[in-house]
């Protein structure tokens, strides 16, 4: 029987988004704590973008050593020649893309302005999955973008021209979140039947559906045969009204209804590393979390009322679907109320020395210190936030690689 996958797309979607945005290190925490989930794959960034050059080698080699594994990274770029010569000029390493061209007739007339017909994006598509294949991609996805507006039967054409040619999955883009739960479920299990390629599905929230519309997609592509590969974000983060959650979703395919006996994920999802992912990205992004968010809102496991209060005290599964330790809360945390001393991008090596003492990291001499301390200090230039606990443990463990992926330098 086919499986469920996720693909977070978090690092790509999510920092898309506007007013939005994550730095080098803050990204590559993402990766760390996705990798710690269970995540299967990464979408971690745009290998085509100047900017993201140094952070992409910097993830890819921490692949390498064993730390980013078994979790995919994934790069996205259009699916034109030019963009997989740029990829792979920029990140010569890169093993996993996703390639997207739009196929609706909206994008054709109202984005290409009609210079380009459904034979040319086809042509286009073909000649780019056939560019990656040939620089030596290992897998690669090709997306339909504004899926959910595109004529099934052209569809079935363009994925069947990508499959053809050598693409491992197919994008269903409900690029609008236009989709509901019925209709995505079927444009997704004909086209897994018709087709006979596995189907990602990348829904967004702007009717409020992209959790529902993801585990609709997934148990179509299912029922049609194949393997379904769910897009998240971390607390749905994402462009507009933002993308499937990654927690919500998770909890949905394992929690809901019957659905976890027939439909079963191909890799485990930890999710009692919810709680911590969930945190991290509200912080690093600047976003707090709703107060009834599934799973890690504030109010997920409060219940005041009388009839609610007295029946989850007799028996918690009386009014709780799941258990708080589920995701990962429940822990004690330790809030400072007093001094606290943070890192900066003007910190010195006192202060410095007192954070790390804190987390019981020392070091051999104050040559050492002093090299992780700029490290963190360029971190903080980034983020213009005090770091986090992971956050400079991963400094002082990598240093190489913090160095690497804090590099900024300006083509000439
Ligand atoms: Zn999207």
């Amino acid at each position: 029987m086919a499986r469920i996958y996720f693909i977070d797309v978090t690092n790509r979607d999510g920092v898309q988004t506007a007013r939005l945005g994550l730095s080098k290190l803050e990204k590559t925490m993402i990766n760390m704590y996705l990798n710690e989930m269970g995540v299967f794959q990464s979408e971690f960034g745009f290998p085509t973008t100047r900017h993201e050059s140094f952070y992409l080698q910097a993830n890819l080699e921490l692949a390498e050593m064993g730390v980013l594994k078994p979790i995919r990274l994934g790069g996205w770029i259009r699916a034109v020649v030019s963009d997989v010569e740029k990829a792979f000029k920029f990140v010569p390493n890169i093993k996993h893309l996703n390639l997207s061209i739009s196929t609706s007739d909206q994008m054709l007339r109202g984005k290409f302005q009609g210079t380009k017909s459904r034979e040319d994006i086809v042509g286009m598509m073909v000649d780019a999955v056939e560019a990656a294949r040939a620089h030596g991609a290992e897998s690669i996805g090709i997306n339909a973008e504004d899926a959910s507006r595109t004529k099934i039967d052209f569809l079935i054409r363009f994925a069947s021209a990508a499959k053809e040619h050598g693409s491992d999955r197919f994008r269903y883009c409900d690029t609008l979140g236009y989709d509901n739960a019925f209709t995505i479920y079927e444009s997704a299990k004909t086209l897994a039947e018709d087709v006979g390629i596995p189907i990602e599905l990348h829904c967004h929230g702007d009717l409020g559906m992209a959790v529902a519309n993801s585990l609709a997609g997934a148990k179509g592509a299912i029922d049609g045969g194949q393997d379904a590969y769910i897009n998240t974000t971390v607390n749905g983060i994402g462009e507009r009204a933002g993308n499937a959650d990654l927690v919500a979703t998770a909890l949905a395919v394992t929690k809901s209804k019957g659905f976890a006996k027939k439909y079963q994920l191909g890799k485990p999802i930890d999710l009692t590393k919810a709680w911590k992912v969930s945190r991290f990205a509200s912080y690093a992004f600047g976003v707090p979390i709703p107060i009834n968010q599934p799973g890690v809102g504030a109010n997920a496991f409060a219940h005041s009322s009388g009839i609610h209060a007295d029946g989850v005290l007799k028996d918690p599964e009386n009014y709780e679907l799941y258990s708080f330790d589920e995701v990962g809360r429940g822990e004690p945390e330790l809030v400072e109320t007093g001094r606290k001393i943070c890192s900066g991008e003007y910190g010195g090596v006192s202060g410095f020395r007192h954070i790390m003492g804190q987390m019981e990291v020392s070091f051999e001499d104050a040559g050492q210190a002093e090299e992780i301390l700029e490290l963190a200090r360029y971190a903080n230039v980034e983020a213009q936030k005090p770091l986090v606990e992971d956050a400079l443990l991963f400094i002082a463990k990598y240093p190489k690689i913090a160095k690497k992926l804090l590099t900024l330098i300006p083509p000439e």
